[in-house]
């Protein structure tokens, strides 16, 4: 996962980009960086780390251009380093251009390496950059001709944004498996990831930027364009799962009112289910479990605090040290566990290790018995879109295969699963244009 923003004709836009990256933090922590243009010229500054350590007043004021682009990054293709950091820059025949990315190309290692036969030297180890590659070998008189001409060489997902010092450009693939939307703010257009980030500046949500289409805004203009037709619509559903912030707005709805019916259809699959209380795993889980305490009236009890500072930058110096971690991020609230039934809902299992950690900690803590909910389906097939899933032989659904070896690996009592049909019914109310590849190994793209 990556978040990406951009915003055109705005004095303040590397400010406002940086607010908007604080906002997307969730979607990567490992990097981010902000491009702008002024006077002509790109500036760009990128960093490791998180978007309120890279960032400060002298480095903003240095990227003091009218128009910017944002990425914070979370790798899943290139190694994590401060050369895969976005926006990348270039330096073309076109001239300089910044890019942003989210997704995961899946022919980028086959464009690269015909692109490295005829002597391409490239500058990072991610996909991204192969698009830029195609790019400048094009005969178009322009960037954006070029643009519109090379996309459809690209095969998996990619939401796009491009800065050069005449305009703006977003693109989506034509499956959309990645969000773009965008938005308007006085004479500014907005394109991001997700609608918190726009709203957080105060600017109104226009539209998603459909799949297969792209947008420039050029001296205060936009215009739209269609570089292919749109495939089968394939947005992740994991958004709504796991990613997206609960005051996102996808499909027409926000992500939190989309979990909270999954708790409801949860509790109408697990009919006849008691327990003292329901709780969630922080902090996706929270609003599954409200939405399932609601259907069956089983009070809502918050049984973990956790600890928001400790993010992937807490080092863990030794094998001992690391022991502490899962009590670190999540620790037990003894008096609401002890001597309790609890349901409890996670997103999802992947490997099943953290799942194991937390039951095994709710346990000593006192509870008397763990009715697990995962408000997904199993997960059968990897990702190759842009999620950091393990390999197929490393989820646990696929190397334990039956819900009761799962459920003992995890030490519950009780393990239930949602059903994919409730699943797609939570999540789009009504749109069905779902990538669900993980749940059902049909993938829209090869
Ligand atoms: S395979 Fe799963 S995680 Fe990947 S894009 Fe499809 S739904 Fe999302």
């Amino acid at each position: 996962m990556c978040g990406i923003f951009g915003i055109s004709d705005n004095e303040e836009s590397a400010k406002l980009s940086y607010v908007a990256l604080f906002t997307l933090q969730h979607r990567g922590q490992e990097s981010a960086g902000i491009a702008s243009v002024k006077n002509g010229k790109l500036s760009y500054y990128n960093s490791m780390g998180l978007v309120n350590e890279i960032f400060n007043p002298s480095v903003l004021a240095s990227l003091s251009g009218k128009s910017a682009i944002g990425h914070v990054r979370y790798s899943t293709a290139g190694s994590s380093s401060v050369n895969n950091s976005q926006p990348l820059y270039f330096n073309c025949k076109y001239g300089e251009i910044a890019v942003a990315h989210n997704g995961n190309i899946v022919n980028a290692a086959h464009i690269k390496e015909n692109l490295a036969k005829n002597g391409a030297i490239f500058q990072s180890d991610t996909d991204s950059e192969a698009i830029i590659h195609l790019i400048s070998r094009s005969g178009k008189k322009n960037f954006f001709e070029a643009a519109l001409e090379q996309l459809p060489k690209l095969k998996g997902a990619y939401s796009f944004l491009f800065l050069n010092k005449d305009a703006l450009m977003a693109a989506r693939d034509p499956y959309g498996f990645r969000p773009l939307v965008l938005a308007k703010k006085d004479s500014s257009f907005i394109f991001t990831s997700e609608t918190c980030a726009a709203e957080v500046i105060g600017a109104e949500i226009i539209r998603e930027i459909e799949p297969g289409e792209a947008a420039i805004v050029k001296n205060g203009k936009i215009s739209f364009f269609r570089f292919s037709p749109i495939k089968k619509y394939s947005r992740c559903i994991f958004e709504q799962v796991y990613f997206a912030r609960p005051d996102s707005v996808v499909c027409g709805h926000t992500v939190q009112s989309a979990r909270y019916l999954i708790g409801k259809y949860l509790f109408e699959e697990m009919k006849g289910v008691k327990a003292d209380i329901v709780s969630g795993v922080p902090d996706s889980g929270s609003a599954y479990a409200l939405g399932f305490s609601a259907a069956s009236k089983i009070p809502y009890v918050p049984v973990f605090m956790r600890n928001h500072y400790a993010g992937r930058s807490f080092i863990q110096p030794d094998q001992k040290m690391r022991e502490f971690t899962a009590h670190l991020k999540l620790a037990p609230i003894k008096d609401a566990i002890k001597g309790k039934e609890i349901v409890l809902i996670d997103d999802s299992l992947v490997r099943g290790t953290t799942s194991l950690k937390i039951i095994k900690s709710l346990k000593n803590a006192g509870a008397k018995k763990i009715i697990m909910a995962v408000a997904s389906p199993p997960i059968i097939s990897p990702c190759f879109y842009g999620i950091d899933t393990p390999t197929k032989e490393e989820l646990i659904a696929v190397r334990l295969k039956e819900k009761d070896k799962i459920r003992k690996f995890i030490g519950a009592d009780e393990l239930h699963y949602l059903s994919l049909d409730n699943l797609i019914k939570a999540c789009g109310l009504g749109d069905k244009n779902f990538c669900k590849a993980c749940f059902d190994g049909k993938y829209p793209v090869k």
